[in-house]
């Protein structure tokens, strides 16, 4: 096989594997490199334009930008990229099997009914259902004080 032939071969490979998944290809762009997840609100650092989430640049505790390191970088709301992630399909983080864009997800884990609750009473977690009957069994006295008639 001839050398243009062959880059030929592979240079349409590579197209169609562009073109068969845009998806993959917006997906990794909208990834936040933090915490590896797609940007919930992302943001675009304004020293080499990458794409984090809001929260994980918050959280960095060095002054650098984490993608190129310049010192005392800047960042600011990524309009685009914030529309582009609400119609992004997210996949629920407590593996409820929900999705929705961006957005909604976020209204979506307030309630998840597989979000873990933490009991403010004793050291238990659970899930909606099993912290329900946790809360039930063990506290529904404490509970109902609240609820306690006044005189
Ligand atoms: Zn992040
Ligand atoms: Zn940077
Ligand atoms: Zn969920
Ligand atoms: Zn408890």
């Amino acid at each position: 096989m001839d050398l243009n032939r062959l880059s030929r071969v592979l240079f349409n490979k590579d197209q169609q594997k562009q073109r068969t998944n845009p998806d993959k290809i917006l997906e990794e762009e909208l990834k936040c490199p933090i915490c590896l997840e797609v940007s919930r609100k992302p943001i675009t650092t304004d020293c080499c334009g990458s794409v984090f989430c809001e929260s994980c640049i918050k959280n960095i505790k060095a002054n650098k930008c984490p993608k190129c390191n310049k010192q005392s970088f800047t960042y600011s709301q990524n309009i685009f990229a914030n529309r582009l992630v609400n119609q992004f399909p997210i996949i629920c983080k407590y593996g409820c099997g929900h999705v929705s864009g961006g957005s909604e997800i976020g209204n979506h884990e307030k309630q998840c009914p597989n979000k873990i609750l933490k009991c403010k009473y004793c050291s238990f977690e659970g899930i909606y259902s099993s912290f329900l009957q946790h809360i039930i069994n063990q506290h529904v006295n404490q509970i109902v004080q609240f609820f306690e008639k006044q005189e």
